[in-house]
This record gives structure tokens, C-alpha cells and sequence, in this order.
């Protein structure tokens, strides 16, 4: 099977390095897996700081660390316009609007921050709408969860934790 070319590559962001799209993506477009080695990330877990910002959710015990995959690169934006999709036990980051070539690819990460999740991020992602602070989903403002519920954006196994 021939390398399907990369739809994002890395360079430098308003926050350290971030992922970019070489061409123009759809929205509701898988842009990459999230792969890497399985952690628990108990607050007494022996993990160093830069490992652990950068972890995604997994499941109820275990969150994926990309390590220096691709993936680690993708910045947190308050208006995010990627999201993190479970889908056949993977993660995935899928397109929400449509991204233009050279555009940064951006997530909210309080969309994988569960009830149980105490990591807190100072925010300064540069949007109209930043929060300050990126804290678990269920201390976004009400009409946020709202609309990241109705829109999907939000994985279910975030809300069932
Ligand atoms: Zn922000």
C-alpha cells in the first residue's frame, strides 16, 4: 500500500510548534490518528510535565501519549476548528469547518478533559473568545457544552467518565 502523504506537517505557531494543513481540508475530515503508548497519568505517575500536556484521553484509565508523533504538535485554540473523534478503539482528529491550506489545526482541549481530569492550562491561544484558562468540559460555560454536545465536538466517553 503506498504512504498516504501526511495532510498536516509542523512548524513554528503562536505557541511553540504546531500542525498545519498542506492542502485545504473538508470539514468533518479525518486529518490524522492519534498513535502512541498507552499511560495511566495518575497524579503520582512518574511523567514528565512535557509528556504529560500532552496526552490525549483515552478511555476511563488511559490516555495515549503521542511522544513525538505528529499529533503531540496540535495546539489547544478556544475556537477550535479540529476535533478528537473515538472511533473502532482509535482517536482520531477530524476537521469541524473547513481548514485552509497553511491554516493552524486547533482543538479545544477541554473537550478530552473529563470530571476526573485535574490538569488545568493557562490559555493564550489569541482568540476573540479565549476562556484564560482550559479546564475539564464540564466547567466550560453552559452554552459551550451545549454546543459541543449538539455539534459533536465532544467525545461520549469524555461525558460518561
Ligand atoms: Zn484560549
Amino acid at each position: 500500500m503506498a504512504m498516504e502523504e501526511k495532510k498536516v506537517y509542523v512548524k513554528d505557531a503562536r505557541n511553540g510548534k504546531g500542525a498545519f494543513a498542506r492542502k485545504k481540508i473538508l470539514p468533518e475530515k479525518m486529518i490524522l490518528e492519534i498513535k502512541g503508548v498507552f499511560l495511566t497519568c495518575n497524579e503520582d505517575d512518574d511523567i514528565d510535565e512535557e509528556t504529560r500536556n500532552n496526552t490525549f484521553r483515552y478511555d476511563d484509565d488511559l490516555y495515549i501519549s503521542p511522544g513525538k508523533d505528529i499529533a503531540n504538535f496540535i495546539n489547544h485554540s478556544c475556537e477550535p476548528n479540529a476535533k478528537v473523534v473515538k472511533k473502532n478503539k482509535k482517536l482520531f482528529i477530524y476537521s469541524i469547518l473547513p481548514i485552509l491550506k497553511d491554516e493552524e489545526v486547533l482543538f479545544d482541549y477541554s473537550t478530552i478533559l473529563a470530571r476526573d481530569d485535574v490538569w488545568e492550562m493557562e490559555c493564550n491561544c489569541g482568540s476573540q473568545k479565549c476562556r484564560k484558562v482550559v479546564k475539564q468540559f464540564k466547567k466550560l460555560p453552559l452554552k459551550l457544552k451545549e454546543k459541543y454536545i449538539k455539534e459533536e465536538i465532544v467525545p461520549d466517553f469524555i461525558l460518561k467518565i
